[in-house]
């Protein structure tokens, strides 16, 4: 196959701009792929709006004019006729065509049609007419300002030698398919014939790349399971016990979540499990109970949490759990007082403080553990705790259990955690009733305030969240003055009401979310602090002020604020735009389905703020259409380990242990 060096017309500063792309090899050339296709069709004038995009062929009827308005911009104008009808050209940068646009010839003119001067913009004028049947045009990127048809006469050349590439698709399962042949496929992706076969080639492809992805995936989850982890022998009687003790009885869900956690815990590989379960479903709990039983083995554990306040809440109940069982609990925050931070280092240090909650100081260089045994994040992705191996820790390796309320639409999930053991809570703790959801415009505020004052009266409490701001605006405090104001206004003679936001110091906060928490406060004004995890089941209203700024799984963890009793409660989003979107609240309050719709609407792209890794982009699979071709990778990629096929296939041997040492 031919270098990149030995590519006609490519020269040092086009190679430099390929590099740019990640292009740094005639192989990666072959995987430059275009991102869409564009079919050129002949458009019918008569159909065509003002400013519609146009695909038309016809002759040139006059000797094209140039104008030159600067050194760098030049406009050329010419007449065609098109099925008898005159039509005017103008196209910028083009004056290099003008010797080759004679009157007469043929033309196809591509651009946007003005039809009120009867005048196409032209983006490309190509000689010769339309092809008969439509002709499928890749369309690449063009960062660096590579032009597609340079990328194409670079590929053009590839193609014209033998071209050595390596296919990764075992034989067995390239049969099973009938996949087209691997060069085959490249060839039609950059230079398709027709509609099928591209369809043919592009599945070829994109399950190529999602195979490996797979692979790769459970290659890395199999050999976690042969990492030894720590091995307790706890008897699940004291587990009963502790469980009968407890103020509620579990759900189905939430016992099935504790078994394989048990099994985990007392098996001899090391557990890298995660908890899924809606918002309100009862995560907590379950981590308490691992916790318990880590305590029994004589180790320590960590919860991880992602704000301040729940740290606090988390560890309020922590104790009122434990303390009949003289288990020592810690909290310990970036905002812990340096005496008491010293002291609860030394407790972690010498090993009497058993269970500590906290915030990402938990595992901040200073931490030093006697033996911790459980790493339990709550509430937060995985890639925002890779500073695990910050962990002092005495060489033991702690078993790792996150939970995770964010519903991962199931083509997620299965990419970020491919590697783990995944436990679902599917059920809500019984007696729940789903939350009624309402849009309510900013003139409709007197409404709102009437049901406020509803749920007040039969003493309820309200969480009144304010507009979620933009950098460059007023800030938060103003906004959420603003609100109190209001609420003053409406209810200050009746009612408590009282402010969060993120300016607060720590203390503040507490005593704030204290107050609310005893009911001392009714209405709670706060931005977005309180969107993960609060619980404070008297609530049973929030009213979420420009609602439309917030993405849907955001509104949902919002909503799951109440609901967490008994007790009716309800959402009501005010908002002026996007009634159809926020309406998808209305009619679910399954979050599973409410981010697969996120999905869909905003892409993976900014989804929860999960920092995609690098592992992530796929050059040509796209999670959001492609599911059903990555559960099949998946299925095949398991059985291909599972039948140890792999450890017999040099190539993808090879290529499982390369990514193994990066990742
Ligand atoms: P999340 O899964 O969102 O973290 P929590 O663990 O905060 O949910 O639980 C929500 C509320 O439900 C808490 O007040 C918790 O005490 C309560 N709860 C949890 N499990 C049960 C249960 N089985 N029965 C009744 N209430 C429960
Ligand atoms: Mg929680």
């Amino acid at each position: 196959m031919k270098q990149l060096e030995e590519i006609k017309g490519l020269g040092p500063k086009t190679k430099c701009s390929l590099q740019r792309l990640g292009v740094m090899t005639s192989e990666d050339l072959l995987y430059y792929y275009p991102f869409r296709y564009e079919t050129l069709k002949k458009s019918n004038i008569e159909e065509l709006k003002q400013d519609d995009k146009i695909v038309i062929d016809g002759n040139i009827e006059s000797i094209p004019t140039v104008f030159h308005i600067n050194r760098r911009l030049n406009k050329m104008n010419f007449r065609i006729v098109s099925d008898g009808k005159l039509l005017q050209v103008v196209i910028f940068n083009r004056s290099f065509l003008k010797s080759r646009l004679s009157i007469g010839e043929i033309v196809t003119v591509i651009g946007k049609y003005d039809c009120k001067h009867n005048l196409i913009i032209a983006n490309d004028i190509r000689l010769g007419p339309l092809p008969k049947s439509p002709r499928i045009v890749p369309i690449y990127h063009s960062y660096s300002g590579i032009g597609g048809k340079q990328i194409q006469s670079y590929l053009l050349q590839l193609f014209s030698d033998e071209i050595d590439v390596v296919d990764y698709i075992p034989e067995g399962l390239s049969l099973k398919y009938q996949f087209m042949d691997k060069v085959r496929s490249l060839k039609q992706i950059h230079f398709p014939t027709n509609k099928h076969s591209l369809k043919t080639a592009l599945l070829r492809a994109k399950y190529e790349e999602l195979f490996l992805f797979m692979l790769k995936m459970n290659y890395l989850k199999k050999e976690k399971q042969h990492t030894n982890g720590l091995k307790r022998d706890v008897s699940f009687a004291y587990i009963e016990e502790f469980i009968k003790c407890l103020p509620f009885s579990l759900t189905e869900d939430q016992l099935v979540c504790i078994k394989a956690i048990y099994d985990d815990l007392n098996g001899k590989k090391r557990m890298n499990r995660l908890i899924q379960g809606d918002v309100g479903s009862g995560k907590t709990i379950v981590s308490f109970v691992a916790m318990y039983m880590n305590h029994l083995s004589g180790y320590q554990s960590a919860l991880m949490v992602p704000t301040e306040i729940l740290a606090r809440q988390h560890y309020k109940k922590l104790e009122e759990i434990f303390e009949p069982y003289q288990v020592n609990v810690a909290v310990l925050t970036g905002k812990t007082k340096a005496k008491e931070k010293r002291e609860i280092y030394e407790g972690l240090k010498n090993g009497t403080i058993s269970i500590v909650v906290g915030t990402h100081a938990l595992i901040s260089e200073a931490v030093e553990y006697k033996n911790l045994g459980l790493v339990i994040t709550d509430e937060q992705h995985r890639f925002g705790v890779n500073q695990r191996s910050n962990l002092k820790n005495k060489g033991i390796t702690p078993d790792i259990l996150y939970m995770s309320a964010t519903p991962i639409p199931r083509t997620y999930a299965l990419t970020i955690y491919g590697d783990m053991d995944v436990s679902n809570i599917h059920t809500m703790p019984s007696g729940r009733c789903p939350v009624i959801t309402t849009i309510k415009k900013n003139e409709e505020i007197r409404e709102v305030l009437e049901n406020m004052y509803k749920e007040l009266k039969q003493g309820h409490q309200v969480y009144v969240i304010a507009p979620l701001i933009e950098e460059n605006e007023k800030s938060d405090l103003e906004n959420v003055t603003l609100l109190e104001e209001k609420m003053k206004k409406a209810f200050g003679k009746l009612y408590q009401i009282g402010v969060l936001h993120g300016k607060m110091s720590p203390k503040e906060k507490e005593e704030v979310m204290l107050n609310f928490e005893q009911n001392e406060i009714q209405i709670l004004i706060s931005t977005t602090v309180v969107e993960v995890g609060v619980d404070v089941s008297n609530a049973t209203m929030i009213v979420i002020f420009d609602s439309e700024r917030f993405g849907l799984s955001a509104l949902h963890q919002l909503r799951g604020r109440v609901g967490r009793s008994n007790l009716q409660s309800y959402c009501i989003l005010i908002s002026d735009s996007e009634k159809e979107r926020l309406s998808i609240l209305t009619r679910t309050n399954d979050g599973f389905k409410i981010s697969e719709e996120d999905f869909k609407l905003r892409g993976s792209g900014d989804l929860f703020g999960v920092r995609q890794s690098g592992d992530m982009q796929f050059k040509i699979a796209d999670l959001k259409k492609d599911f059903e071709i990555l559960m099949k990778a998946k299925e095949d990629s398991e059985v291909y380990i599972l039948n140890g096929k792999i450890e017999e296939d040099i190539i993808l041997k090879e290529y499982v242990e390369e990514t193994k040492i990066l990742s």
